[in-house]
């Protein structure tokens, strides 16, 4: 097959593709939202694009469904370009693919945040599609921490500090998208945010009250050590990382 992406392929290969046995279909769940003064709005959606694909190609047997790009990103509403859904929303559209992918066949769908924001109310949304569907897998990595432990883990290898990798736009980030799409990266731009430790209290502050009252930039994080080369190896390595706790789940 020349692709793994469905909405490259036409309805005969993708029908082809699940009689021989590709049975699990991935999805990325991504967002659209300010990512600091020097990375795109689609940072999210770009990277739970890659990372999927990547996690479908490493399941083996598993095609992709189109990414979804916009997602739960209220507290980043103060700054253009942020288009945001509400939770229930987003699990309106998580049950629509749900009903559409189980007609074809499929006995396993995947789903893939990359955005913290969407974390929660997917995995809320898979519970209760669960139940709806008891005969196929429906399944999705939402560990925020564990998430965010694995990048600092990478990050750790490079000597990029916890605060420095950051959850928003900071090291990592910068990294991934540099490698995916440097041109759309803001170079001169790059300059370090909120470079506190991000606790309970922090994290508190900045759902309720938005990104400002932590970031005015709205970058949690520093940019400027990222690399092109670093983020090959972010990407790969978070990668690995799902499939093996996917895999667990299937
Ligand atoms: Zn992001």
């Amino acid at each position: 097959m020349s692709s793994l992406k469905m909405e490259e392929l036409n309805w005969v290969d993708i029908k082809q593709a699940i009689n021989n046995g590709f049975k699990t279909v991935v999805i990325g769940v991504g967002s659209t939202e300010q990512h600091g003064p020097h990375l795109p709005t689609q940072t999210d959606a770009l990277t739970a694009e890659v990372i999927a694909n990547l996690v479908a190609r490493k399941l083996k047997n598993a095609l992709q469904a189109q990414t979804i790009r916009v997602g739960c990103s209220d507290h980043h509403l103060s700054f253009p370009g942020t288009i945001s859904l509400k939770k229930s929303t987003l699990q309106a559209i998580i049950y629509d693919y749900i009903d559409s992918l189980q007609k074809h066949g499929f006995e396993n769908i995947v789903f893939i945040p990359t955005h913290g924001g969407n974390f929660n109310p997917l995995q809320k949304a898979v519970d209760k599609a669960k139940k709806k569907y008891p005969d196929i897998k429906i399944v999705a990595y939402t560990d925020l921490l564990g998430y965010v432990d694995t990048q600092n883990k990478i990050a750790s290898d490079f000597k990029i500090t916890v605060e420095e990798a950051g959850a928003h736009a900071g090291e990592v980030e910068t990294s991934q998208i540099l490698s995916l799409a440097e041109n759309l990266v803001n170079r001169e731009r790059f300059q370090p945010g909120f470079l506190g430790v991000l606790g309970e209290e922090e994290i508190e502050m900045l759902f309720e009250n938005g990104m400002p009252s932590l970031t005015e930039i709205g970058v949690i994080g520093d940019p400027t050590k990222a690399s092109k080369e670093k983020g090959k190896i972010y990407i790969e390595k978070i990668a690995v990382f799902l499939t093996k706790e996917i895999k667990k789940q299937l």
